[in-house]
């Protein structure tokens, strides 16, 4: 049986980013850029002033005070339409073509602020408050590498640089398949034995949380003919995962019609808690997991299998959520050789992230997904964690309250 992490090596070294499509900017964000960007021309464009006030010689500042004459005004946006000759000034905005025969400028607050003639009050220095062409980003540098992940810096580095569509990678359609007889669908009536097939939603809902397509293909029921149909429907799709049924009860039969229609298995076990029974597999090309039906089990393995993955194939390079340390402030106790997923709700307080188990810990326990915050990763090897024990974290979602100290205490 794998451990996690060569369990999660597999699924990783298995998946590739997809084909590319090109959208508009907006649509962008969020998306992984799949070429670099060259700048197309100097940003900025030409040199221009970086504060109001006037583009003088300084050289005719030389001796404090100076007084020059004013021939001309540029507003931002305005044209140069003269040269600031020895003697003279020319009134700028910020933003402004710098027009010739200037080095530098003189911000209005350093002046009398004259219309006609103006009074330099302060030293000046040649090239100061200037913006040279190119001294952001150069024409033909490289500002953005195939492989970055579009946000809202990059957008405006894109807009700045008139790419009104940006190719990208394309995101998978994951397709999501439920198993079991007791399952029922949202909205039919619920009777004892029966169960509401959330983790077709639940799944759905976690996919396009990282931007990908989630397309629900209903329940197969607990016979090989269903699971057959549903799955070669799976099949189609960039990404297929299913949910139950891949445990070892009678009526699993997950692995076993996977591999009769073609699916190669790399694993079907993992040494964690919860998630035990998760299989992963490889179809043409394509990640089929097969994910525990328990909904605390599947939203812990998509979270640490199925996400990654999905990320890779969305041509992110940075696919894991970093690993935290935060100090333990309950007890737990567990049998020596698993790793061990344990649901906890964070505080902050003295600089640190305190976590405290979220409640029970039964995978059959919903309750306890919905209140933590995050999810310590308790190594294989130690059976008792007590408080004070600094274990790693993942954070699941959603900021974190912070404490303040209370009186001073
Ligand atoms: P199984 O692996 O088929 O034994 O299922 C494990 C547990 O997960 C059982 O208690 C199921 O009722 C539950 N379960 C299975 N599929 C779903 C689903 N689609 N939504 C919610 N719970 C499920
Ligand atoms: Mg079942």
């Amino acid at each position: 049986m794998p451990t996690f992490d060569e369990a999660r090596k597999m699924v990783l070294s298995s998946v590739a980013p997809l084909g590319v499509e090109r959208v508009s900017i907006l649509e962008a964000q969020g998306r992984v850029i799949a070429d670099d960007v060259v700048a197309p021309w100097d940003m900025p464009l030409c040199d221009n002033s970086a504060m109001d006030g006037y583009a003088v010689r300084a050289a005719d500042c030389a001796t404090i005070p100076a007084t020059l004459r004013v021939t001309g005004y540029i507003p931002a946006g305005g044209e140069v339409t003269g040269e600031v000759a020895p003697g003279c000034a020319i009134r700028i905005m910020t933003g402004a073509p710098l027009p010739p025969g200037c080095d530098a400028v003189v911000p209005v607050e350093e002046t009398d602020g004259g219309k006609e003639t103006v009074t330099v009050t302060a030293p000046v220095a040649a090239r100061q408050h200037i913006r040279f062409a190119g001294e952001d980003i150069a024409w033909g540098a490289t500002v953005m590498e195939a492989g970055t992940l579009i946000r809202p810096p990059e957008i405006s580095v894109l807009a700045s640089f008139g790419k009104a569509v940006v190719p990208v990678y394309r995101r998978p359609r994951v397709a999501i398949l439920s198993t079991g007889d007791e399952l029922i669908e949202l909205g039919e009536p619920l009777t004892p034995g029966k169960i509401v097939n959330s983790n077709a939603l639940s799944l759905a809902a976690s996919i396009m949380e990282i931007g990908a397509i989630p397309q629900i293909l209903g329940i197969a029921r607990d016979n090989v003919e269903s699971h057959r149909e549903k799955m070669r429907e799976g099949l189609t799709a960039d990404a297929l995962i299913t949910s139950a049924g891949v445990s070892a009860g009678d009526r699993d039969l997950v692995r076993d019609v996977l591999g009769e229609l073609g699916v190669t298995q790399l694993f079907w076990r993992v040494d964690m808690k919860p998630g035990g029974p998760t299989a992963f597999g490889v179809y043409e090309g394509k990640p089929v997991f097969s994910l525990p039906g328990n909904p605390v089990s599947t939203m812990i393995t998509f979270e640490e299998f199925v996400r990654p993955a999905l990320l890779r194939m969305m041509g992110h390079r940075r696919v894991f959520k970093p690993l935290v340390k935060a100090v333990l402030q309950s007890e737990f106790r567990k049998k020596p050789g698993k790793l061990h997923f344990l649901r906890v709700r964070l505080t902050w307080a003295d600089g640190r992230y305190q976590a405290y188990s979220s409640g029970d810990q039964n995978t059959g326990i919903l309750k306890t997904m919905l209140l933590a915050d995050a999810i310590a990763l308790l190594p294989a090897d130690r059976n008792v964690f007590s408080p004070g024990d600094e274990v790693d974290i993942h954070i699941l979602s959603g900021n974190v309250e912070m404490l303040e100290p209370v009186n001073g205490e």
